[in-house]
């Protein structure tokens, strides 16, 4: 039994192109008072100060892979926090690259910023630091008492690129990245009490786009969430809604998901829903 108390909140539901009313993937997983973000895409920062978790307060972060619909508010992450006076090194897990990523698009790219606020006397230099771990094969990437991680390795547009599970307990919330379609989704989902998963459009969407072969269909979420037992199910990364102005489709594709998987509850994410598990 767990007796921490887990919430999940959706910071970012959207996907790579700018919308006003949906940020980029970012996801908030609270564990009693430790704070987990997993992803910072666009308008990351924006809307976690807007819901009310200042970017100061996190505690480590997950990186699925390196495409920057998912990074990109990271560095921002970083150096805010840094200037609001987080304390110590920022605990990030993420793909190989990672720590390529971040020496050279936030130490390189910012190093007269960071020598101008530091020659004022008011940061300490290495408060703006990182520890990183590339993760290299999948089962637990990290653990404490309260929880674990582990991470599973799919395909997905020959990136490096890791699901992640989150175990508290007996409570247990998936948050997958963008995949191609993969059995092995299946077992990793397994009895999840939420499922935060992608569903970037329908089939004859995907027909449509040169990318299309790096993403699962509606149908291929019923039936993993179906098989794996998943008790509530969050669908998020809506690029086909960006690509059509229909306003109508993260909804249309959660109604097709419920059609297949009607024990579960099915949701189609907004920014700022939240769930207490
Ligand atoms: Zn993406
Ligand atoms: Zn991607």
């Amino acid at each position: 039994m767990s007796s921490s108390s887990v919430s999940v909140q959706v910071i970012g539901s959207g996907a790579v192109r700018a919308l006003p009313e949906r940020g980029g993937p970012c996801y908030l997983v609270t564990i009693d008072d430790r704070q987990l973000l997993f992803d910072c895409g666009r308008c990351a920062v924006h809307n976690l100060h807007r819901l009310g978790t200042p970017v100061e307060s996190i505690d480590e972060v997950y990186l699925t892979h390196l495409h920057f619909d998912h990074i990109c508010d990271l560095p921002l992450l970083l150096l805010l926090s840094w200037n609001n006076g987080r304390e110590g090194r920022l605990p990030i897990f993420g793909p190989r690259g990672t720590s390529h990523f971040l020496e050279t698009g936030v130490r390189q790219a910012y190093v007269d910023d960071v020598n101008s606020r530091i020659s004022h006397g008011n940061r300490v230099r290495d408060n703006l630091d990182w520890a990183a771990t590339e993760i290299t094969s999948e089962g637990l990437v990290y653990g404490k008492s309260q929880y674990q991680i582990e991470a599973l390795a799919t395909a997905h547009a020959g990136l490096a690129n890791w699901n992640y599970r989150i175990t508290i307990g007996d409570k247990v919330v998936v948050i997958t990245s963008d995949s191609e379609p993969d059995q092995r989704l299946v077992e990793f989902c397994r009895d999840a009490d939420l499922l935060l998963i992608e569903c970037s459009g329908t089939k004859a969407f995907y027909e449509s786009v040169a990318f299309g072969g790096w993403h699962i269909t509606p149908e291929d979420v019923g039936q993993i969430a179906r098989d794996a037992g998943a008790k509530q199910v969050v669908l998020k990364h809506f690029v086909m809604e960006s690509f059509t102005d229909d306003p109508h489709v993260a909804e249309s594709m959660a109604q097709t998901v419920r059609g297949i998987h009607p024990e579960g509850k099915i949701f189609a994410a907004t920014d700022g829903l939240r769930f207490e598990l």
